[in-house]
């Protein structure tokens, strides 16, 4: 809730608060500074004035008066009405005209206006104050009957459906067929006549559909439309976007009240939009277009095209010269590119709207360093106006915008993930994931997804779906996944039937060729090329990291598993290997049929072992088990080594967290079913129990059923496999030591972290490291050189953070594990948590996020701030950081910044985000411990 303003000027006020600020004159009674009391709209407008633009005079009703008016039952707060009658009179002052008198109209716009800018909460009413009496004083003064005509039907028109809520398609389908009666082809072919018999059907309509008549009163007219701007803030798509943007619903919205400027008075009358730069590139230009003789909503509706703004410097040279002195003015002072609404009434312009420009990721890191170069923000400043997401575009390949220009468009729909797709149009996911698998690239078209979709959208390069908002499970599910996807495209018409989609006229059918720009949401048939965006290029993008990179207290690492992937990522700037996962080796090539040799005997292997240990003799086959087993081990040795040396060479220099066998074993054999299903087919065959391939899926099938577990993601994985079956984590602590000895002896400067993982109880970490030191020795007493290393461990059992202080006398680095740590803290099972319930949780609002995304602070990030204390009171110097998917995901960034790690490890694609949300992470939390 918005505080009670102090009045900043005493006009005289019948409510207990100071409900109404009003501008005009030259004088505001708000300013800048006032935007949660004002709207944004508001504030600008009461700025504007009070720099001496100019502005239609007019009023702001406060949020906080939207507030009173829901807090009260939809009732007006006591004593709001005078001061809004009090109000309207000022207006009449400064405008010499009577609301609602019949010689000499004052005309007046109702304008919701919010904190946050909300596209499509409410729309704008026009024109209020007309009706049969004051439209012949507008005709009188204007002269101009037509005008005159065309506003009151325009206005019953808008206010009817904003105001009393007749559905749009009525007014619509009256007008186009009062055209074709008249025969007449534009809107401009109906005359005063025709208008005033459309206006009177318009009232007709309403009358119709709403039992009453229209409000002839302007009183009436404007209490309703406040009240309607008041309503808007909690309609539901209004609602929807604030879920979505995560703005707070208790904000409320203002109301402005404003005369009118009228833009349709003829050819030296006009109306327009322009930025202060290109928003698309940044370049410094104004960018732009008018109409002239037009009302606002003429320039959006597309009925006419637009001049470009260029234009108006040859039609209305002192116009333009004049707007272009304020478009310049309202920058420096703001310090941000504008996005300016204007109207120039018979030769005089007018300002209606000033506030920051929506910009794309290029232009806004493009104006943000041209901007400090100028002088204008500090580096600190630039920070803060790039989004982590402007980033994450720029990182991603897109569209050819040459190409783009001659490309068959055919519709658009939200922009929901950002990215350029291209493939083959497939309407069903099952097809996507088969065709995908053939090696086919495929768009997925729905209606909407649903999650039975799921292996469809992650086998696309790309999701269109006709149906569904910025949180719909497309848009949800591809940005989690990282797929392009353009959202509720209203005008494409899907029919699975034939597998084709319709839209304007045009279409395509399954396997033709589409291409999505997720980015801007706008859809096109055929193939277009795209181009792969390389950081190395961005100089400008180069910069604000470097500023972010000395703003910033976090230390940003990758999770990494092999040297391409690390060599990229610290191209990106990464500063370590937080993870790296060794298990991921063990599936390329032939390497698999190794390990699954490996996990075969494992377990007898090391049963024979001990009792070998033990002073037993071992029977013939427990010494075949146990040579196979070594056999197997020792390839597996050898190639992770080779593996490891790529690691610690692409980072030399850096460390490398390297993260013991975490898995549990299943996840390398095939799966149950499918053995099960070939076994049984060959013995129904009557195949041979000597065949060989036989007698291998019934050992493997054996093998299977043997590790077969209830909850595998709770059962033999982590630091327990390792205890079980040591040569496995021995194996692998050699093989890091040998090949960091190796670079060592090459001149090179490798630092292993050897971390391991999945501990609750400390005795789990005690046992597994004494096992470990000792291999450890071993390999630096045959070497003869020293190497760094480090043990640690992952905290990512709910007792092993509560523990904290016992783990840390083992351990020398915590790394929080923050994906399993948020599975057990809330009991889900990720994926089918995420395949299942959990995006109805978040639709719901049961959840505010998904928590594998965003981290939860109250819970799990409760877990980790009591494992940074007891870790570092047990230990002072223990190294912390955190590896899970929340490292690159700049709100939980905040977090870690705020409870003191030391470093974030994310994918490499997200390490120049992570740099940019440290940054501000750093920036903001200094500037609130500053307060
Ligand atoms: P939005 O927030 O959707 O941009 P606005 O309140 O800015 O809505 O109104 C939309 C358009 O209506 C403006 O761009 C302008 O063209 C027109 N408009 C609003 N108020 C007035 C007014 N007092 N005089 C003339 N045109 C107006
Ligand atoms: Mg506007
Ligand atoms: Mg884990």
């Amino acid at each position: 809730m918005t505080d009670t303003a102090a009045p900043t000027a005493d006009r005289a006020h019948k409510a207990a608060k100071r409900y109404i600020y009003a501008f005009g004159g030259g004088r505001g009674e708000g300013d800048a500074t006032m935007r949660d009391v004002l709207g944004g709209k508001g504030a600008g407008l009461a700025e504007m004035t009070n720099a001496g633009l100019p502005v239609p005079p007019g009023f702001t009703i406060t949020t906080e008066a939207c507030n009173d008016y829901f807090a009260a039952g939809e009732k007006l707060p006591e004593g709001l009405w005078d001061d809004v009658l009090e109000a309207v009179r000022k207006v009449e002052q400064d405008t010499g005209k009577g609301y609602g008198n019949a010689h000499n109209p004052l005309l007046v716009s109702v304008r919701s206006g919010a904190r946050f800018s909300m596209p499509g909460m409410m729309d704008t009413v026009l024109n209020l104050g007309l009706n049969e009496e004051t439209l012949n004083g507008l005709i009188a003064l204007t002269g101009n009957e037509r005008f005159g005509w065309d506003a009151y039907r325009r206005f019953i028109q808008m206010f009817g459906r904003i105001v009393m809520g007749v559905e749009a398609h009525r007014f619509d389908e009256a007008w186009e067929q009062a055209k074709a009666q008249r025969g007449a082809d534009d809107d401009t072919d109906l005359d005063a006549a025709a208008l005033r018999e459309v206006a009177g059907e318009f009232r007709q309509i309403v009358r119709q559909d709403t039992g009453r008549d229209f409000p002839s009163d302007p009183i009436e007219q404007l209490d309703l439309a406040i009240k309607a701007v008041f309503a808007s803030w909690f309609g539901k798509r209004a609602r929807d976007y604030r879920d979505n943007q995560k703005i707070a619903h208790d904000l409320g919205t203002a109301v402005n009240v404003m005369t009118m400027v009228f833009g349709n008075m003829g050819d030296d009358s006009g109306t327009g939009v322009a930025f202060t730069r290109d928003p698309n590139t940044g370049q410094k230009v104004l960018f732009g277009e008018y109409l002239t003789n037009a009302q606002g909503e003429d320039v959006v509706a597309g009925i006419r095209t637009p001049l470009h703004i260029s234009d108006m410097r040859d039609r209305m040279p002192e116009i333009y010269s004049q707007f272009e002195e304020i478009a310049g003015r309202l920058e420096r002072h703001y310090r941000d590119m504008q996005d300016l609404e204007f109207t120039i009434e018979r030769g005089k312009l007018y300002m209606l709207q000033t506030r920051s420009g929506k910009r794309t990721a290029a232009a806004a890191v493009r104006i943000a360093a041209d901007m400090v170069k100028d002088g204008i923000i500090t580096e600190q400043e630039a920070l803060a106006r790039i989004e982590p997401a402007h980033v994450d575009q720029l990182l991603r390949d897109q569209f050819d915008p040459r190409a783009k220009e001659t490309a068959a468009r055919i519709t658009a729909g939200l922009n929901a993930s950002p990215g350029a797709a291209v493939g083959k149009a497939v309407f069903n996911a099952d097809r996507a994931f088969e065709m995908a698998n053939q090696g086919e690239k495929v768009i997925l078209v729905r209606i909407e997804t649903s999650p039975d979709d799921f292996h469809g959208m992650a086998a696309a390069q790309g999701v269109l779906t006709a149906r569904g908002g910025a949180t719909s499970h497309a848009a949800v599910v591809a940005r989690q996944i990282g797929k392009p996807c353009v959202a509720g495209c209203a005008s494409l018409v899907i029919d699975y039937g034939s597998r084709s989609a319709k839209v304007n006229g045009l279409g395509f059918s399954e396997g033709e060729w589409i291409s999505l720009d997720g980015t801007t949401g706008e859809v096109y048939v055929g193939a277009l090329p795209t181009v792969e965006v390389r950081f190395e290029d961005q100089a400008e993008l180069q910069k604000i990291l470097e500023w972010a990179d000395r703003a910033r207290r976090l230390q940003v690492w990758t999770n990494a598993d092999k040297p391409e992937e690390a060599a990229m990522a610290r191209r990106y700037g990464a500063q370590g290997i937080g993870l790296c996962r060794t298990e991921h080796m063990f599936r390329e090539g032939e390497r698999l049929d190794i390990v699954r040799d490996a996990i075969l005997v494992a377990f007898q292997a090391t049963r024979a072992k001990e009792r070998r240990e033990a002073g037993e003799a071992l029977s013939a086959e427990d010494q075949d088990v146990v040579r196979r087993f070594d056999d197997a081990l020792g390839k597996l040795e050898a190639l992770q080594e080779t593996d490891f040396e790529g690691i610690f060479e692409a980072m030399d220099g850096l460390p490398v967290v390297i993260r013991l066998i975490d898995p549990p074993l299943h996840e390398f054999l095939p799966n149950h079913g499918d053995l099960l299903v070939e076994v049984t087919q060959m013995e129904a065959a009557g195949t041979s129990t000597d065949d060989p391939k036989f007698a291998q899926a019934r050992e493997l099938l054996r093998a299977v059923e043997a590790l077969r577990e209830q909850n595998p993601m709770l059962g033999l994985r982590g630091c327990r496999l390792g205890l079980m079956i040591p040569d496995f984590v021995k194996l692998q602590t050699r093989a890091i030591l040998n090949a960091a000895t190796k670079r060592r002896k090459a001149g090179g400067d490798p630092h292993a972290e050897i971390m391991i993982p999945l501990v609750g109880h400390v005795n789990e970490l005690k046992a597994t490291r004494d096992l470990l030191e000792a291999e450890a020795r071993k390999v630096e007493e045959a070497a003869g050189v020293e190497v760094d290393y480090k043990f640690g461990t992952m905290i990512e059992v709910p007792r092993g953070a509560l523990t904290a202080d016992e783990i840390a006398e083992h351990a020398e680095f915590f790394s929080f594990g923050t994906n399993d740590l948020t599975q057990m803290a809330f009991g889900f099972s990720r994926d089918d948590a995420e395949g299942g319930f959990l995006l109805n949780y978040v639709e719901r609002g049961i959840l505010p996020d998904n928590p594998f995304q965003t981290l939860d602070v109250e819970g799990v990030g409760q877990l980790v701030r009591t494992a940074v204390e007891k870790g570092r009171a047990a230990r002072p110097n223990l190294k912390l950081g955190i590896c899970g998917e929340h490292g690159g995901d700049p709100a939980s960034i905040a977090f870690f910044d705020e409870v003191g790690l030391d470093y974030v490890s994310c994918s490499p694609f997200r390490v120049p985000v992570a740099r940019l949300a440290a940054a501000q992470a750093a920036l903001t939390g200094a500037a609130e411990r500053d307060k």
